[in-house]
């Protein structure tokens, strides 16, 4: 029997897997979630004796039952592959007392690489099966990782086209040129004058927009998305958690069904999410420590109850976490409603026109296993000296977050299980930021250049990645207003 998806919002819509990651968004609106968790019920030394393909495929074949298992095995060998700078996939290290579960080693050097790799195969292979013919428009908001990570995913991949928005002001240098320079006669990359909240408002409403999409059926066309939202990448990230669990009974640090903490430095609240389902399929997870940097509205949210929007957002050094409205918390909402779609479709609601919510005494009690935590930009940076002084381990400002969390959490908490920090980014992709944390003066401006000294200082040599973008030439230079975005993607679409 197909495991079915619906609408966060809306449960008389209901849906399969490939339906569901071709849609991307609910009609409604909502977000679709499986009508339940299934069970990982492999024995834990079958499990040890995997790689991480092999994980993948026990994993998502759970979820994506109306895939067959030649497809499935497919789409994950086409995505883990030489694309990943090491065999393992997501190497997990011990640094100090705790675990950093590094999850950029793909092509773009972050973890948005884990998802994404395997989205394109996932779609197309969707389309296919439900007799789509219209070529499907990818149209994403990116705080600066997501762009790059869908760009190469999609890039001349057949029968697809991609557009991205990103804040013009609001992504790393070395971000900013990974998009620039992409290829593809498929591709089309947009800086806004906006920041990250306004471009991804702005595709829902593109999205939401139904004479645009009537214009756009008309010449062949059908919008997809490879944003966070689309459950296509959130299961994907279920299997590191997994795997980070079956690496450490390997290495005999824990025993089966020991329990333990992750800590995810969070934005969209896409990776944790994926935390939170691995735990619902019976992963022993104790705590899921939400890390966040300035914008804590999540830090918030655990504290109170109070989901509020209404808030200065701040521009940080870790821009792929400078997000006031977290799209993905709209699943968990409707997990710790109970599966309650109105209460969800309320609260949702509420955000739109208020800018925040409350949720109710039941709902925060099931919210039991989340632990909130912030650090500031100070903070961030003190972490990544710290830890590289210490250990020479060095970490990009996202991770550092999550470490700097971390250490609070671990002194202030009586929770002694071990505990693994997500890693999201090379530190080569953030290098200026790391390299000033660590002490460095007189950076050079160019990221080649910083990169050089970053390697001198530390044991990870210079990624492929850098490489290819150091040589690249700029392909993409177009910059709109935030009402433009529309006529943007009409324009590239050629359906004016
Ligand atoms: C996207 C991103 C995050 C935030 O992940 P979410 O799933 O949006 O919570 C953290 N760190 C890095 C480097 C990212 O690219």
């Amino acid at each position: 029997m197909n495991l079915m998806y619906h609408s966060t919002r809306e449960s008389s819509i209901m849906v399969t897997a490939s339906q569901a990651i071709l849609q991307g968004l609910s009609p409604d609106g909502g977000l679709f979630v499986p009508t339940r968790f299934p069970k990982l019920t492999t024995p834990i030394d079958e499990l040890s004796r995997m790689d991480y393909r092999e994980l993948a495929y026990e994993v998502l074949k759970l979820y994506l039952t109306d895939y067959t298992e030649e497809e499935l095995r497919d789409c994950i060998n086409k995505a883990y592959d030489e694309k990943f700078d090491t065999a393992d996939i997501a190497p997990l290290k011990k640094v100090g007392q705790v675990y950093y579960l590094e999850l950029f080693h793909g092509a773009t050097l972050a973890f948005k690489d884990m998802a994404l790799s395997i989205l394109p195969h996932l779609l197309t292979k969707a389309a296919k099966k439900n007799n789509i013919t219209d070529e499907i428009v990818i149209l994403t908001a990116t705080s600066g990782d997501t762009g790059k990570a869908a760009l190469s995913g999609f890039a001349d991949v057949e029968g697809t086209k991609i557009i991205v928005f990103y804040p013009k002001d609001g992504v790393s240098r070395v971000q900013e040129k990974q998009m620039v320079t992409q290829k593809g006669d498929n591709t089309h990359v947009i800086g806004i004058r906006g920041n990250f909240d306004n471009a991804q408002t702005g595709v829902k409403k593109i999205f939401g927009d139904r004479e645009f999409e009537k214009k756009m059926k008309k010449a062949g066309y059908r919008f997809s998305s490879a944003n966070s939202i689309n459950i296509g990448r959130l299961l994907p990230q279920i299997v590191y958690y997994i795997y980070s669990y079956v690496e450490l009974y390997r290495k005999k640090e824990i025993q089966e069904g020991d329990k333990i903490n992750f800590v995810v430095p969070t934005g969209n609240f896409g990776n944790i999410l994926a935390g939170y389902y691995a735990k619902q399929m019976g992963l022993p997870i104790d705590k899921l420590i939400c890390a966040s940097n300035d914008n804590k509205v999540l830090f918030d949210f655990f504290q109170t109850g109070v989901y509020n929007r209404n808030r200065e957002f701040v521009l940080t050094i870790s821009p792929s976490m400078d997000i006031l409205i977290s799209s993905n918390l709209e699943r968990l909402i409707y997990h710790i409603a109970g599966n309650d779609t109105d209460k969800t479709a309320e609260l949702m609601d509420s955000l739109i026109t208020r800018g925040q919510y409350e949720i109710t005494p039941n709902m925060r009690k099931n919210l039991e296993s989340f632990v909130g935590g912030y650090a500031t930009d100070d903070e961030t940076k003190i972490t990544i000296r710290k830890i590289y002084e210490e250990t020479g381990y060095v970490i990009d400002t996202h991770t550092a977050v999550a470490a700097s969390v971390c250490e609070d959490y671990i002194n202030e908490s009586n929770n002694k299980l071990k505990t693994v920090v997500v890693s999201t980014a090379s530190p080569y992709k953030f290098a200026e930021s790391v390299l000033d944390a660590i002490g460095k003066k007189d950076i050079p401006e160019d990221e080649y250049e910083q990169a050089k000294i970053l390697r001198e200082i530390s044991a990870a040599p210079i990624p492929g990645a850098m490489e290819e973008i150091h040589l690249a030439t700029i392909r993409h230079n177009t910059v709109c207003e935030i009402d433009e975005m529309g006529a943007e993607v009409e324009k590239f679409l050629k359906i004016i």
